[in-house]
């Protein structure tokens, strides 16, 4: 049986495509995910916590400590995101290192590039003789807090939205347990 395609247009990109199946609504893979879950900029503004200080990632953590996120499907430091985002593309071999010894935070103002030597003489200097761990723990904690603050948060979400500078899907998200499950 030959398949018939149906010409339509994109739900999320608006490009007119070649549909196999009436049931499809977006002409790509990526244009799929985005109109499940919103743009990139959405999904990473709506994990970030912009405290007086540090901007602090609310999303997954790699085991070194550091926010990650799925950018074109490849797990990427949310840091270094917040660098191209504000300061421009990081030269090839460099590493986007913090001022704040909090390795949580994606503060472009609390961020500078340097490379590998530079990260290991500064760690050695914060924390002589320990490796990334203790970055982590200190991390951990302070997420922990805003976390079960906001799950103890009995207000409307268009108020919470507000006090948390969050997106409503990223503190459902949390409300629910769909993040931050082991907390
Ligand atoms: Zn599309
Ligand atoms: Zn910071």
């Amino acid at each position: 049986m030959a398949t018939t395609y149906i010409p339509k247009i994109c739900e999320n990109c608006s490009t007119p495509f070649l549909a196999s199946t009436p049931q499809t609504l977006t002409c790509s893979h990526p244009c799929t995910t985005e109109r499940r879950y919103g743009t990139f900029e959405e999904r990473f503004w709506g994990r970030v916590w912009k405290t007086e200080n540090c901007w602090l990632w609310l999303g997954h953590y790699n085991d070194a400590g550091y926010g990650v996120i799925s950018y074109k499907g490849i797990n990427t430091l949310a840091h270094r995101i917040s660098w191209g985002i504000h300061k421009g593309p990081i030269p090839n071999g460099m590493c986007v290192l913090h001022n704040c010894d909090n390795s949580a935070c994606i503060n472009p103002d609390d961020l500078h590039l340097g490379d590998r030597d530079l990260n290991n003489k500064e760690r050695e200097q914060r924390n002589p003789g320990t490796q990334a761990k203790g970055e982590q723990c200190a991390r951990s904690k302070l997420t922990t807090e805003i976390v079960l603050a906001i799950r103890a948060d009995s207000r409307p979400y268009s108020q919470l939205v507000v006090a948390y500078s969050m997106s409503k899907s990223a503190i459902a998200a949390i409300k629910t347990r769909a993040t931050w499950k082991h907390v």
